[in-house]
């Protein structure tokens, strides 16, 4: 078993990394706190073609695997978490339209995702359905030419600068729950459909998360993605992705508390010696770095079967759990190790501690990830 990465991953790793130390970690802060768009740091990640990283050469993009997209998610999230998220959600879109589209849809999409001329987003959560994402209620209704769409989409990440949607409407209320789903491609500017109210969020700050409505919303009838009433088992099939997606953003959040920690804990003395001399100190060190080596083992393993385009729900969800609570460990033992600095707003360990929290909630929560876990090992160990 090769736990190595090949050249490829190694150069992408690089520069990224090397991306990240000049154009993200120096004003990361800033923008963080003011909770403002990076556009800048969009508009450099578009001219080194970070948006269509896995998106085939053919149409314009780099062609990389999935290990490759886990590297991009991780590396940029040593730097600033919600960069990782802008292009987290677009390559979910893209990885869609890629795997599911018609070959029109994929002519007219991939080129100009590739380029990051067009963002997009993904419309599953609504008000009343997050964890029971099945039980969403937002219908999609034929009308001649054009689906009608009606409902609300509620935490629609990156809203705010997407050109165009994913959204998974209801389109045969008789089906059984999972049954009657399609994913419906919605541009913005189609009529009945606004993106409105913005949230205000503890962390995952600098970009958009936003409510859609639909009323009476009007998109043309190919822009159905994949089949109809086939909707939900391609989003499942996304959310394996996704999963892979937040556990590699959790290892760079973890990585970055970590590494801010150990140089903290040799430069701040108490009692005549660095803190890193405590042993008490080094426990905490010790069990962040175990911690991050096994989350990162996790998911790249997870990553790599994906990229073999193996089921892998298991190992994502094994990933995304053990990962973002890694993460959220990582970022409240840098508070303590950091003592009073750690909660104050000079440094940016304490918005490692309000990001966290995310990782454990979205792309199906941990508790719904513990589920599936189970739910797979039963089926794995029949009696
Ligand atoms: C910042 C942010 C960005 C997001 N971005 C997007 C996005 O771009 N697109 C999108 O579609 N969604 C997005 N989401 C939504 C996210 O996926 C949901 O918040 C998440 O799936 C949880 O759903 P919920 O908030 O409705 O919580 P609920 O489903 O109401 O759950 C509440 C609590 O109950 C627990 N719970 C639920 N069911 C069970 C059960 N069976 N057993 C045990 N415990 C259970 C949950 O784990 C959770 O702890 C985002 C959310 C946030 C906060």
């Amino acid at each position: 078993m090769d736990f190595e990465f090949n050249e490829l991953q190694i150069s992408v790793q690089k520069m990224i990394k090397d991306f990240v130390d000049r154009e993200i970690k120096p004003v990361a802060m800033e923008y963080e706190l003011e909770d403002r768009y990076p556009t800048g740091i969009v508009e450099k990640m578009q001219e080194l073609g970070f948006f269509g990283l896995t998106i085939p050469e053919e149409f314009g993009g780099g062609g990389m695997d999935e290990v490759c997209y886990a590297i991009a998610m991780e590396e940029l999230s040593v730097g600033w978490m919600s960069v990782a998220g802008i292009l987290g959600t677009h390559m979910m879109t893209s990885w869609m339209i890629l795997h599911y589209g018609s070959d029109e849809q994929k002519k007219n999409y991939l080129p100009k995702m590739a380029t990051g001329d067009w963002h997009s987003g993904m419309a599953l959560s609504e008000p009343g359905s997050g964890s029971d994402s099945a039980a969403l209620r937002t219908q999609g209704k034929k009308e001649e030419d054009q689906w009608v769409i009606n409902g609300t989409k509620m935490w629609t990440s990156n809203a705010e600068h997407a050109n165009m949607f994913c959204v998974l409407v209801r389109t045969d209320p008789e089906l059984p729950k999972a049954k009657g789903i399609s994913g419906i491609l919605v541009h913005k500017g189609s009529p009945g459909f606004k993106v409105s109210r913005h949230l205000k969020k503890m962390g995952y700050r600098g970009l958009r998360t936003s409510e859609l409505i639909f009323e009476d919303a009007r998109v043309p009838l190919e822009n159905l993605l994949g089949k109809e009433n086939e909707g939900f088992p391609m989003i499942m099939s996304a959310l394996e992705g996704g999963r892979i997606n937040v556990a590699a953003r959790s290892v760079g959040l973890a990585r970055a508390a970590f590494e801010d920690s150990v140089k903290y804990a040799q430069q701040r003395e108490t009692f005549g010696k660095p803190i890193a001399h405590h042993q008490l100190i080094q426990s905490k060190l010790s069990e962040m770095a175990t911690r991050i080596h096994a989350s990162k083992l996790m998911t790249y393993q997870a990553a790599n079967l994906k990229s073999d385009n193996k089921r892998c729900d298991l190992e994502a969800g094994m990933a995304k759990l053990f990962a973002s609570e890694t993460a959220e460990f990582c970022a409240s033992e840098a508070i303590q190790i950091h003592g009073g600095m750690g909660f104050i707003q000079e440094l940016p360990v304490e918005r490692y501690f309000r990001d966290c929290k995310l990782l454990t909630v979205g792309e199906g929560s941990n508790e719904i990830q513990r589920i599936i876990i189970a739910r797979r090992l039963l089926e794995r160990y029949p009696v």
